[in-house]
């Protein structure tokens, strides 16, 4: 039997110091030491669980519950019995924002037990096999069977959940090409899954199809769901509003114009790095799970990527 801890630990030493020289918080990412699972009511019949991998949101209907995202799996039972302790109604339908590690570690437990799990398509390709996620120097197993998507879509909908409307949208490649968010209209909030980290640089997986342009377009359109007074629980972070998620657009904007131009003048990666292209935006942005060097790799290998597949 595989030692989860050990893997957990492994997985974080590798994005602490991969290949491509990660320095993360670890304490950002909700783990090592494990941080305790807390809940958040943000309404009502809507609940944030932090403290697990990715930011969870958990609806509350009339005869059971739904869930969006599932942290890391060796930490599923702790994170399941955190969410009975709250309401006892079981959980009959998980949505995976995208396919990480972080966000579907709830998915063998629950599949197991026969509840349906919906996600955008590309979130079953990849978990169906194995990824190297390359800037970080990481190979992730496949899911066992039990553990994927049964309710695949491509673009997106709406659902009745009770008496709830829930719409979700998968937008065109930007953290992976496996991305949704959420929007709990009577609630006014919406789930952005890894399309916005709250505050710090974002990972952008651009060995599953992510690039910094796709983010950008990401954020803008979550942007135009709501209102101003739309609250966002994003992958990683604190609970956002509206101008946290414009600043974080504004941001990525800005560097994605930076980048882009050194690509088309044939620049290699250690030459727009050296260009500093986020020098201005380190301060308030560098002191997350990517540090400025880092993610300037990360955002540029991620334009490469892109143009060279389209
Ligand atoms: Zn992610």
């Amino acid at each position: 039997m595989r030692n989860l801890n050990s893997d957990r630990r492994e997985f974080f030493r590798a994005l602490a110091g991969g290949a491509a020289g990660l320095s993360l918080s670890w304490p950002l990412f909700g783990q090592a030491p494990a941080t305790p699972i807390q809940a958040t009511k943000l309404t009502e019949k809507l609940v944030l669980f932090s403290g697990d991998g990715g930011n969870i949101a958990v609806l509350i209907g009339e005869d059971g519950l739904f869930m969006v995202d599932g942290g890391f799996a060796e930490r599923s039972g702790e994170l399941l019995n955190s969410i009975s302790s709250l309401d006892s109604h079981p959980v009959r339908l998980l949505f995976n924002t995208h396919w990480h590690m972080d966000h579907v570690g709830a998915n063998v437990a629950l599949g197991k037990a026969g509840v349906k799990i919906m996600a955008n398509e590309n979130v079953k390709k990849w978990l169906s096999r194995k990824v190297t996620m390359e800037a970080f120097n990481r190979t992730v197993d496949p899911l066992p069977a039990e553990g994927l998507p049964t309710v695949p879509f491509t673009k997106g909908g709406s659902l009745m959940f009770g008496k709830n409307i829930v719409q979700y949208t998968h937008v065109d490649p930007a953290h992976t090409d496996s991305d949704a968010f959420l929007f709990f209209t009577g609630h006014n909030v919406i789930h952005s899954g890894d399309l916005f980290f709250n505050g710090f640089y974002p990972v952008i997986d651009y060995s599953t199809g992510g690039w910094i342009g796709g983010m950008v377009a990401g954020a803008e359109a979550m942007l135009k769901v709501g209102d101003a007074k739309t609250r966002i629980v994003p992958g990683h972070g604190p609970l956002a509003s509206k101008d946290d998620l414009k600043a974080t657009r504004d941001m990525l904007d800005a560097v994605y114009q930076r980048l882009d131009p050194l690509y088309k003048q044939g620049r290699t990666v250690d030459e727009a790095i050296a260009a500093a292209p986020t020098k201005d935006f380190d301060d308030k942005w560098g002191k997350g799970m990517m540090a400025p060097a880092v993610f300037a790799r990360v955002a540029y290998t991620s334009i490469q990527r892109h143009y060279a597949a389209v």
